[in-house]
């Protein structure tokens, strides 16, 4: 690759701009592509960047003029402009691994159906109170192209979709997370699961005898995968269920950390984040630090002071006695299981969108348990009516937050909770799971 200096890149947003600004700075002859409208602010970077772009259209001839394409994540294989560029045998890379290229940082990189966002946040909390020079990057944030551009970290704690994983192919992360795997995205697998395990698994791809992969051992899917497909990297789990020589895992309410040379708990009740999700995400990223040799204490006192992420089980506040609870990033029926498991009063479950394929037959339990009425927010809510009409006495159907907000509000009694856990995408009635959750917020503002 090194010889390679022409490079197209598609998506013209936050891992292409990325990008292009890394290749010019490396002398690379770059050209954008986006098929779409670039939004002004990356026009600025790449016009003052001096970076030739094109928007609203993709120009075959110039772009299958190149060496190397980067794919921005959001632009599937299918499109006719990839299968012409993979046709042709162009290599077709990601962000993460053009980036990977030029920083010799430690990468430490985070992959998983839920819990990507969560784990990076807290790693890189810890590590910044250990006082390392680290940045995070991936999907997070600000892209990891365009920091390695800016110079010199010696971290990178990166949160890593599957998307980006798919475009690798020497990206090596001296430790790799992996929070979980449940069904997601399969439009983007041709509708196989086995795909989408495969492609969550190369994270692993590249690691040495040196490094480390640290999952989830009550994950059957990736207990499985692991029995088939043996890796090269040292394996740590962390379970709530099993105890282990090396791993993390649950003693009476407190957890246990132990590694080579370590072994220290936290009290379960002492964590910002609260869920045995979260308890999960806690103890990959104290590993992952432990690993890193930061000190026990300082992982303690982070996982204490650390401020949750916007949109994840977030308290908005409380009106007349009733909570209410954000979590409008729960885009798969995994997120919010844990959601309604972690949910202590009677509540009333904000629910719906668009499905990408769900069974909410998995959340049935749960609902019989926690739930006393649903609000579906969605254009088509039949199989969540379907579904639960049997067992729940209230299920009404509303059409935008603030109508939401306002029906949970009369249905729910002092004490209870209002939880927006959608288990669905936002794209039927809101621009994004970040537009749901503000206008849910600023709804019960408005109450
Ligand atoms: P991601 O970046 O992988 O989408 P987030 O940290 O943004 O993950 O969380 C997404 C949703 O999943 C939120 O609703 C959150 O409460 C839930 N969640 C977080 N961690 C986990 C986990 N380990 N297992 C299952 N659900 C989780």
């Amino acid at each position: 690759m090194n010889n390679i200096k022409n490079i197209a890149i598609l998506g013209a947003a936050e891992s292409g701009v990325g990008t292009a600004v890394l290749a010019k700075k490396m002398n690379y002859e770059v050209f954008v592509s986006d098929f779409g409208n670039i939004q002004e602010k990356y026009k600025k970077i790449l016009l003052e960047s001096e970076i030739v772009f094109e928007e609203n259209k993709h120009s075959a001839n110039r772009i299958l003029a190149v060496d190397l394409v980067m794919k921005s994540p959001g632009i599937p294989d299918k499109a006719p402009i990839v299968q012409q560029i993979l046709e042709k045998g162009i290599s077709v890379i990601s962000e993460i691994e053009f980036a990977s290229k030029y920083t010799d940082a430690m990468l430490l990189g985070i992959t998983g159906s839920n819990g990507k966002t969560t784990t990076t946040m807290l790693l890189y909390h810890i590590l910044k109170k250990a006082g390392l020079n680290v940045a995070e990057a991936g999907n997070i944030g600000s892209s990891f192209a365009g920091q390695v551009a800016l110079g010199n970290k010696d971290f990178y704690v990166l949160e890593l979709s599957s998307f980006q994983l798919d475009g690798i192919i020497g990206f090596r992360p001296h430790i790799a997370i992996l929070t979980n795997i449940t069904p997601d995205h399969l439009d983007r697998y041709d509708y196989q699961f086995e795909k989408y395990i495969q492609s969550k698994f190369k994270v692993t791809k590249n690691q040495k005898n040196t490094d480390y992969f640290i999952y989830d051992a009550d994950d059957k899917v990736i207990l499985d995968y692991l029995k088939k497909h043996p890796i090269k990297a040292i394996k740590i789990p962390f379970s709530l269920k099993k105890e282990f020589d090396i791993g993390a895992f649950i003693n009476e309410n407190k957890i246990h950390i132990k590694t080579d040379n370590t072994h220290f708990t936290m009290n379960i009740a002492d964590l910002a984040l609260q869920g045995n999700h979260n308890v999960k995400n806690t103890m990959a990223a104290s590993l992952a630090a432990t690993l890193l040799k930061v000190r026990k204490e300082t992982i303690r006192e982070s996982m204490e002071d650390f401020e949750g992420a916007p949109h994840r089980l977030e308290k908005v506040m409380t009106i007349g006695g009733v909570s209410f609870i954000n979590d409008s990033k729960a885009t798969n029926i995994n997120a919010t299981y844990y959601a309604l498991d972690s949910m202590k009063n009677p509540t009333v479950w904000i629910v719906g969108g668009e499905d990408k394929g769900n069974d909410y037959m998995e959340l049935m339990p749960l609902v019989r348990e926690k739930v006393k009425a649903i609000v579906c927010l969605g254009i088509d809510n039949a199989k969540i009516i379907n579904t639960y009409q049997n067992v729940m006495p209230i299920i009404v159907e509303t059409k935008g937050a603030e109508e939401a907000v306002k029906v949970a509000y009369k249905l729910a009694e002092k004490g209870d909770t209002v939880l927006l856990s959608p288990a669905c995408a936002s794209f039927d009635l809101f621009k994004n799971y970040e537009d749901r959750g503000n206008q849910f917020k600023e709804a019960i503002l408005k109450l």
